[in-house]
This record gives C-alpha cells, sequence and structure tokens, in this order.
C-alpha cells in the first residue's frame, strides 16, 4: 500500500482567495478597491475572476502580495468554469473541456466553480480532463441559493477515481459583507505565480473558513496530521460517515491508519467558532510496492 501525501510541509503557507469579484463585470467595488481589501487583512495572494473579463492585475504584484489576473469563464448558462493565472481572455466556449483546454494552454490552472449552483452533473464532470479542482465551499452560493457546499459533490468524484483537488472560495461580489469568509492555505517555497500554481496544482493546499492546518505527515501506514485548536477532527474516507472522529475541547493533532479499501483519505477540522478547514485527499494505492 501506498499513501500518497500531497502535503511537502515547507515552512512557508500563504492565504489567498482564487474567486472575487469587481465592477469590470457584476461586483461592487473596482479592482484596486478589492484588492486592498484583501491585502489589508493578511491574504498574500488574490484572483479577482470577473464574468469573461480578463482583468490585469499585475501593477498590483509587490514581494509582500500576489495578483493573479483571472477570468471566470462562462460554459453555457449558469455553467462557470475559474481560469486563474492567465497571460489574457479565454474566449467563451460552449464547451467544457474546450475552456478547460483554453485555460491550460495559457498555462492557468483551471477550477471548476459553484458545482451545486450550476447543476454540474456528475456524468458530465467524469469526462472532462486537466481540471485542477472543484470549489467544495462557494460562499456567495451559500447566500444566494444555500448550496455553496459540495462536500458530498467532491466525495463523488473521487470515489469515482477522480483525483482533483477541493477549493473553498469567496466569490465575493459584495466585498464587505462577502469577503473574507473562505479561502485556501497555499504551502510553497515562495510567493511567486510558479510556486503558488504548481502547489495548487499538487493538492499543497488547504481549504478553511477559519482552523489551520500545520503539518501533514504519513508514519508507515499512518496518516498524522497538527492543526490549530479544534473540537472536532474527522477522517473521510468517501463514506459521508467519517472513518474515524476525535472530539476534544483543543485537539490539535489526530492520526489514522486507512483500512483496506479505503480509497483515499481527507481530513476535516473543525474549531470552537464553527469555522472548518478540509485537507486534501491522500490518495492510497493499494497494490503499490516498494
Ligand atoms: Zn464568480
Amino acid at each position: 500500500m501506498k499513501i500518497r501525501n500531497p502535503y511537502r510541509n515547507l515552512p512557508q503557507w500563504y492565504r489567498g482567495n482564487t474567486h472575487t469579484h469587481s465592477n469590470l463585470s457584476d461586483g461592487e467595488w473596482p479592482p484596486e478597491q478589492v484588492v486592498a481589501y484583501y491585502r489589508d487583512r493578511g491574504y498574500a495572494f488574490l484572483a479577482v475572476t470577473d464574468h469573461d473579463v480578463f482583468t490585469d492585475l499585475s501593477q498590483f504584484t509587490t514581494p509582500a502580495f500576489l495578483a493573479l489576473s483571472s477570468d471566470e469563464v462562462t460554459v453555457c448558462g449558469r455553467d462557470h468554469i475559474v481560469g486563474l493565472d492567465l497571460k489574457g481572455l479565454v474566449e467563451p466556449f460552449t464547451d467544457h473541456q474546450q475552456t478547460i483546454d483554453a485555460i491550460n494552454d495559457q498555462g492557468g490552472l483551471a477550477i471548476l466553480a459553484h458545482p451545486n449552483w450550476s447543476a454540474f452533473g456528475l456524468e458530465r464532470c467524469l469526462g472532462l480532463h486537466r481540471y485542477a479542482a472543484v470549489e467544495i465551499l462557494n460562499v456567495v452560493c451559500s447566500y444566494l441559493e444555500y448550496n455553496g457546499f459540495a462536500l458530498q459533490y467532491w466525495d463523488q468524484l473521487l470515489r469515482s477515481g477522480v483525483r482533483v483537488w477541493g477549493v473553498a472560495a469567496d466569490d465575493a461580489h459584495r466585498i464587505p459583507y462577502q469577503g473574507g469568509k473562505a479561502w485556501v492555505v497555499v504551502n510553497a517555497d515562495q510567493l511567486t505565480p510558479e510556486d503558488v500554481l504548481a502547489n495548487l496544482k499538487a493538492g499543497n493546499f488547504y481549504s478553511s473558513t477559519g482552523p489551520h492546518f500545520q503539518k501533514f505527515e504519513v508514519v508507515g501506514d499512518t496518516i498524522k496530521v497538527w492543526c490549530s485548536p479544534a473540537i472536532e477532527i474527522r477522517f473521510m474516507t468517501g463514506d459521508p460517515n467519517p472513518a474515524s472522529r476525535v472530539r476534544g475541547d483543543a485537539l490539535m493533532q489526530a492520526e489514522y491508519t486507512p483500512r483496506p479499501g479505503d480509497p483515499y483519505v481527507r481530513i476535516e477540522v473543525v474549531d470552537a467558532q464553527m469555522g472548518s478547514a478540509w485537507s486534501q485527499p491522500f490518495f492510497i494505492d493499494p497494490d503499490w510496492r516498494p
């Protein structure tokens, strides 16, 4: 058995938001005000992802803040695909795979946005490839139609053998109300577009609405995790019920040894403020031999 740990445990963790709007499409604030809001709240990076608009944010990048020029591409109707770190506009296609390919052709990273709001069918997504992640929490959809969480959808994809990462994002249109609610934290050597994108693509990041993960290790056949104080740590293996659950008042460490047949293990942490953090899946190759 081989447990694939996506985490590199580098010293630097960078918090960022991968999905935000400005008044270049249907957001309320101009890009510079959106950037300032996130930068002032300690975010290390931000993507402004206006609908079918390429926003060149390069002027806002500094050594301490990375602004990713990006685009939320409409495929058809409510099907949207976020393209991170693009060189220019992605023409709206009516085909999902063409859109994902166009994002990749620019060296960008494709994220399937708000799968419940879009009603991306599982069958459709199983036929797609080259997308790096799916939004497991979209804050605006939680307020608009109460369907922002897509953990079950993610587990369905994972159980079907799709190796895809999970992203939490604000999708903020009205920044002061919707901004700063859900984010990703990327573990990377440096705050450069190359490093941040490479580690997002490799799954070396987690998603959160509050708690922090600090370290992930695989020791023998056991997955060990360290986090900020939590009231619950859960190990999820594809079933709605956790494979293992620890409860306490200020838990900061837990571990789990996968059972035969577990296709993957992902970790959820809940803190006393009811914030959550979600690790990426540790995929398990049962037949692997050293
Ligand atoms: Zn959006």
